[in-house]
């Protein structure tokens, strides 16, 4: 394999599936708990309502400009899921909010349920705040995910008019829409519609839809700016509407529209929005060729992965305007780092990985995945984090700044996680594998199979392992003939000490004398051979425990490790620690133990160790009449025992930590 070759093609559900192990309970759950629990909240709590357009102002409820994202996002994880594993009373509940869409949808393509209710002739009169081209996004992304899964067109057809619609009003302001009329220079106040109108494009061969996305992420930060123009319509202040709305937002970086996004060094803003928009710059850059583009993207990621995301791949530190801060602002206890932003991340890194095979973007893409992601979702299924601080302290909820649940919650007024993570969960085979020509590439390890169906190779790749418990990985080539073809696996970051078995010839490790034909570089080992049927390959990642240091400017975490073992970060709790965790510290010189609980979250592997206590005062730390400051102290030696960060607070609420202090 080349490093420079171009053009890796996520595998498609049809090629790739999860068949064990650590995803396929996350994917058994989410099929038979998370999706169709995620639809019973739309039908409970307005959504469905709205859609079947019921509303009357003496209603109990209130149609919001972003219910229907939740549901169109609810419909994408259900399509992925019976592309997979067909369920007829699935499949028919989705035609049954199919035909709702069809009636709700206007007779020139409009498809949005609160401005239909509420005042249709206020559509598109604010693009800034009513996130209808983000609504319009997610409409379309369930659409290419339902097409794909069932070949049936009734929903492709819904986005493709609609699209139709936004083709025919939005564009440079020097163009025109088929009727004659000037199209609006507008752009999206929450990004989302780039992506889905590549996909659109995917599904629907018609170029139109990517250079709209083309034109969505080259309009914003340009002067006029649209959100300004749109505001003085409207007969609102232009200039100082941020403070009006309570935030001190900066202007317009909290939107990605401060300047230019082919100028744009530092991820600004509203995480999700920034991490949605670079997901989508990564497409149109990719789909039009466009190495400029690619590029800027290249520096944004750069930017959040070493300056401005926390070690559980979560991102946007700050509750206030959800947001990146500045470099190296990392807080624990206020954290944001929203499940959904998370979950942007692995989009974006993933899009990368495609564009250009590179360890880092997988790297970050697992970090996210197994830690900011998994951790906003209960092992029950129906629970869920918005907001993934670091560390956790039962008094946090109370305090202005910091936005924590003290435990996950069976839903969100605004409820854009949950049914996030379900259709990341239901898609999740794309993200292992990718293919082209000549290559096939390994990004993440789980019980899986990939069909390889290209015109030069035919077969099928297995992969065995228990990993993220442990690092052995088996993978088999399965065909009917020999075939030429390179394997190329991902080293993580973290495994110096990787192993790989090959089929006839000797062990191997990772020094400079690498077996024949196996090369490593930028972060995957490329097997470059003839593979015959039944051929076997082992690879042995390196489960040991680390301790891991943030960057020096990280002031936070000075003097401070967080435990991580694979891609999995750790954290303590109350529950098996006792409270007070900011009294331990971990002896710099303790060993700590991996040890597999069956019996424990579901089955899984503990960190275990000794840490020490700092008891202050003769008198314990509980009574009313302690002094609040004292000179008085010792050391004990406890044991410590860490968990998953991402089975977090399955065992009830209480204190929890990240990053521990090291002695
Ligand atoms: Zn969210």
């Amino acid at each position: 394999m080349r490093h420079d070759e171009k053009g890796f093609t996520a595998a498609s559900l049809d090629q790739a599936r999860i068949t064990g192990g650590f995803w396929e309970a996350w994917q058994r759950t989410n099929r038979e708990v998370t999706i169709p629990y995620v639809l019973d909240k739309c039908d409970e709590t307005g959504r469905t309502q709205s859609l079947r357009l019921e509303w009357t102002s003496d209603a109990d409820w209130q149609p919001h400009q972003f219910y229907d994202s939740d549901l169109a996002k609810a419909l994408e994880a259900a399509s992925y899921s019976l592309h997979q594993y067909p369920d007829a009373a699935l499949a028919e509940r989705v035609r049954e909010y199919i035909r709702l869409l069809g009636r709700a949808q206007q007779p020139d393509g409009y498809l949005n349920t609160y401005y239909t209710q509420t005042g249709i002739e206020k559509r598109w009169t604010n693009l800034r705040d009513m996130h209808e081209l983000y609504c319009a996004g997610h409409l379309f992304e369930a659409a290419v995910a339902h097409f794909r899964a069932t070949g049936e067109r009734s929903l492709l057809d819904i986005a493709v008019r609609y699209a139709d619609h936004i083709d025919a009003r939005f564009g440079p302001a020097e163009t025109k829409a088929p009727d004659g009329t000037p199209k609006e220079p507008g752009y999206p106040g929450h990004e989302e519609i780039e992506l889905a109108l590549v996909k659109l494009a995917d599904a629907t061969g018609e170029r139109r839809y990517l250079e709209l996305a083309r034109f969505f992420v080259d309009a914003r930060g340009h002067e006029p700016h649209y959100f300004r123009v749109e505001a003085e319509r409207r007969g609102e202040p232009s200039d100082r509407w941020q403070w009006e709305r309570g935030y001190h937002l900066g202007e317009f970086a909290y939107y990605q529209a401060h300047e230019p996004v082919r100028d744009q060094t530092a991820a600004e803003g509203h995480s999700v929005r920034a991490c949605y928009l670079f997901a989508g710059m990564v497409d149109v850059a990719v789909s039009t060729g466009d190495e400029r583009l690619l590029d800027s993207c290249r520096t944004l990621f750069t930017n959040i992965a070493t300056r401005r995301m926390y070690v559980t791949g979560g991102v946007g530190s700050h509750s206030h305007g959800e947001r990146f801060t500045v470099d190296y602002d990392l807080p624990n206890e206020s954290a944001y780092a929203e499940t959904c932003a998370a979950i942007a991340l692995v989009f974006f890194a993933s899009r990368l990985v495609n564009a250009e095979l590179d360890g880092r973007y997988a790297d970050v893409m697992e970090r996210a995945l197994y830690n900011g992601v998994l951790g906003g979702l209960s092992l029950s299924g129906d629970r869920f984090f918005y907001a993934n601080p670091l560390a956790f302290h039962p008094t946090a909820p109370m305090l202005p700044h910091v936005r924590s649940d003290a435990e996950r919650q069976p839903w969100y007024g605004c409820a854009c996680c949950p049914p996030n993570i379900v259709r990341l969960i239901a898609s999740l085979p794309g993200y292992l594998y990718s293919v082209n020509d000549r290559t096939v590439a390994v990004h993440l390890y789980a019980e899986s199979s990939l069909e390889v169906r290209t015109d030069a190779l035919s077969g099928t790749l297995t992969q065995q392992t228990a990993y993220p418990w442990d690092g052995e990985v088996t993978f088999t080539w399965q065909a009917d003939s020999p075939a030429a073809f390179t394997l190329a696996l991902r080293i993580p970051q973290w495994a110096d000490d990787y192993r790989i078995v090959l089929p006839e010839s000797a062990e191997a490790g990772t020094d400079a004398a690498s077996p024949a034909g196996t090369r490593l570089e930028r972060g995957y080992l490329s097997v470059e051979r003839t593979w015959n049927p039944g051929d076997e390959v082992r690879l042995t990642l390196p489960m040991r425990v680390r301790r891991t240091r943030s960057n020096a400017a990280v002031r936070q975490d000075g003097w401070r490790v967080a435990l991580e073992r694979g891609p999995l970060v750790y954290c303590a709790e109350e529950v098996d620690n006792g409270p007070q965790l900011a009294t331990l510290a971990l002896p710099a010189d303790a060993a700590i133990a991996a040890e597999h609980r069956s019996d424990l979250l579901g089955g899984c592997t503990v960190l275990r160790g000794d840490a020490v206590r700092s008891v202050v005062g003769p008198y314990g730390s509980e009574t009313d009449d302690a002094p609040l400051y004292t000179e008085a102290g010792r050391r004990e030696r406890v044991a410590f025992t860490a968990v998953p960060y991402a089975l977090r607070n399955n065992r009830g609420t209480g204190e929890m930590r990240v990053w521990m202090a090291e002695l």
